[in-house]
């Protein structure tokens, strides 16, 4: 090992564990490095830290030792690569899980994600909602919880998604629109009850669908990278929004900032719940889109997968076509206005805009470009979500946050 001290025995005497004590600040942020993607090897973990090799090393023991992490000390040379490799970091594939579950207007579902946004297990989804949120969260709980008995997992908590915005600090679900619950109704502490109720361990927390969504995408899938990302998505009714800034939500000062979907793309259009008329959320959300394009709402599949199968089999039928533009412009529209006000380095869009962003995005981006101050020069990217599910991954990072923010206290 010579001139490369064993990483586990400091050189000038001091144990690991002091160390360990001197980098137990750095815990979480390395955990964060290596959740994200962003610390793939022990040298990469180093630089990103700004410690010496020998803490690096001493932290990701310790999180190796909470079983959170995998350290490779011995991964095979790339071909024609100098020097010995590094050792390679890993989300652990057996590690603690956090139970995810998201309800929307369609039904719910439940999973169990692991770090690095994996989901492990998901239930298949239920698609009754009843108006009783009690009875809708206690049902998505224990669904979680049986996953957990099955895949004998550890569970740090418990993250909930709901297609309403929740007031802060009290989590209130204060317009569930599409889903019959009463509106305010105390969501997080219903949820908190039925975690409890399930004698699962953890804390409990409940926030937005789109907010959750862009908060995943923002850590593993199309919003990477990005420092003033905006998300606009449509839910399986209704449009959201959501702004992550320097790695964290912005969600106002009571938790109900990018409320897009009352944008007006339409002054003439259709009536808007909020009182207005030709809102982003009932211009753009997949009711419109089946309505534009002259199709009845089917009762055998929710309308955002009607709508996205429409446009992905269909798009060659004038009516899909035209029903498609339409949206787009309306789309861009909105995304224009944002544009201005926000001035983000990143647009993501979920749901049913994703599929209409993918079937032309040369449109969208031209009518962004065309419409906002900044746009002509500015260029904005305007990426599809890559993640699957991103709203249960994001429910599990609300989840997941305490151990990111200090595993050894969330774990011991
Ligand atoms: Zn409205």
């Amino acid at each position: 090992m010579s001139g490369k001290a064993d990483p586990r025995r400091a050189g000038d005497g001091t144990t690991n564990r002091a160390r360990l004590d001197r980098g137990r600040g750095a815990l979480g942020p390395a955990l964060e490095l290596v959740h994200t993607g962003r610390a793939p090897t022990r040298a990469v973990l180093t630089a990103e830290l700004g410690v010496t090799r020998a803490t690096a090393g001493a932290v990701a023991a310790e999180l190796e030792a909470l079983g959170l992490i995998r350290v490779d000390a011995r991964p095979g040379a790339a071909a024609g690569s100098q020097g010995r490799p590094s050792h390679r970091l890993a989300v652990a594939e057996d590690g603690p899980v956090a139970l995810a579950a998201q309800v929307h207007a369609d039904g719910y579902r439940a999973a169990l994600v692991g770090l690095g946004g994996r989901i492990v297990a998901t239930t298949p989804g239920c698609e009754i909602v009843d108006a009783d949120p009690a009875k809708v969260l206690g049902s998505v709980v224990a669904a979680g919880a049986d996953l957990l008995r099955r895949t004998g997992r550890r569970c740090v908590g418990a993250g909930l998604a709901v297609p309403s915005a929740v007031a802060e600090p009290e989590g209130l679900a204060l317009n569930p629109l599409h889903l019959a619950w009463p509106a305010g109704a105390p969501v997080r502490q219903i949820f908190a009850e039925q975690v409890r109720a399930a004698g699962l361990d953890g804390p409990a927390f409940a926030a937005n669908d789109v907010n959750l969504a862009a908060l995943a995408e923002h850590r593993h899938g199309a919003g990477r990278g990005a420092r003033d990302l905006l998300c606009v998505a449509t839910g399986h009714r209704g449009v959201g929004g959501a702004l992550v800034l320097d790695g964290r939500l912005h969600s106002g000062s009571s938790g109900l900032a990018l409320e897009v979907g009352h944008l007006t793309v339409n002054p003439e259009g259709r009536p808007c719940h909020c009182g207005s008329r030709g809102c982003l959320d009932v211009e753009t959300d997949p009711l419109a889109f089946l309505t534009a394009a002259g199709r009845a709402p089917g009762p055998e599949q929710s309308l955002l997968q009607q709508s996205i199968d429409l446009i992905r089999g269909h798009y060659a039928d004038p009516a899909v076509r035209t029903a498609t533009e339409t949206l787009l412009d309306r789309l861009g529209l909105g995304l224009a206005g944002l544009v201005n006000i926000l001035n983000p380095d990143r647009i993501i869009l979920g749901g049913l805009h994703g599929t209409l962003l993918d079937a032309d995005p040369d449109r969208l981006r031209a009518v962004v470009a065309d419409r906002s101050l900044w746009g002509r020069s500015g260029g904005v990217p305007v990426l599809a979500c890559a993640l699957d599910h991103n709203s249960l991954v994001g429910a599990a990072e609300l989840a997941w946050q305490p151990v990111l923010d200090d595993p050894l206290t969330a774990l011991g």
